[in-house]
């Protein structure tokens, strides 16, 4: 062991995180042993408090202090077009754009990135439940332009399908490659107004035409 044992287990600890390797957890943690004992209580209780004062929305699935969340529990917002995006900072980053009247369901998928960023099983079929239900008009496909996200967006067509629900995804504006996560509010805005019905089976590419046709 090259460090005493509870800077040890500090590094094996930070080393779980995403796109943090055993380095960069060695850098961590001797800043920690650099900060003030109350920042370093400060971030303990941060830590704690994200991950136990925080559920699962019991239908949209999205983090929440409370479920049903605040989006689904607005009956302003549009029950019959929901949004199917990636993870909790897609829908930030939607609602940062102002332009989606409907509510979301999140798939989590790459939120555990060690495990694949494939949407969760649970995910998958809460959604199909959602669409059973009735309520569901339109899905509208926001998972990235990229591999993974076009993998999402083909498990949740195969998971809709023989509903009787209309498919679209966001407009091909988006320069391939961009994350979600990291457009501008403005571009986020134009891709929903001009987002396309799509059907997998017949123009995997990403299909044409209105979705409210
Ligand atoms: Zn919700």
């Amino acid at each position: 062991m090259a460090f005493p044992e509870p800077l040890e287990r500090l590094i094996r600890a930070l080393e779980r995180f995403p796109g943090v390797g055993p380095r960069s957890a060695e850098r961590m943690a001797l800043h920690v042993l650099r900060s003030p004992p109350e920042e370093v209580a400060e971030l303990a209780m941060a830590l704690r408090d994200a991950r136990m004062e925080t559920v699962r929305c019991e239908i949209c699935g999205n983090v929440t202090l409370r479920s049903p969340c605040r989006i689904c529990a607005d009956p302003e917002r549009d029950p019959g077009l929901v949004c199917v995006v990636e993870g909790p900072r897609e829908v930030a980053r939607m609602e940062e754009s102002k332009v989606f009247p409907g509510r979301y369901h999140v798939l989590m998928a790459g939120f555990a990135p060690r495990e694949g960023a494939a949407p969760e099983e649970a995910a998958l079929a809460a959604l199909r439940r959602r669409v059973e239900s009735g309520e569901v008009r339109e899905v509208v496909l926001a998972t990235a332009p990229d591999r993974e996200g076009e993998g999402a967006a083909l498990l949740v067509a195969e998971a809709l399908r023989g509903l009787p629900v209309r498919l679209s995804r966001l407009a091909r504006g988006l320069p391939v490659g961009t994350r979600l996560e990291y457009l501008h509010g403005e571009i986020l805005a134009e891709a929903f107004r001009g987002r396309r019905a799509w059907n997998p089976d017949s123009d995997p590419d990403g299909g044409e035409g209105d979705p409210s046709r």
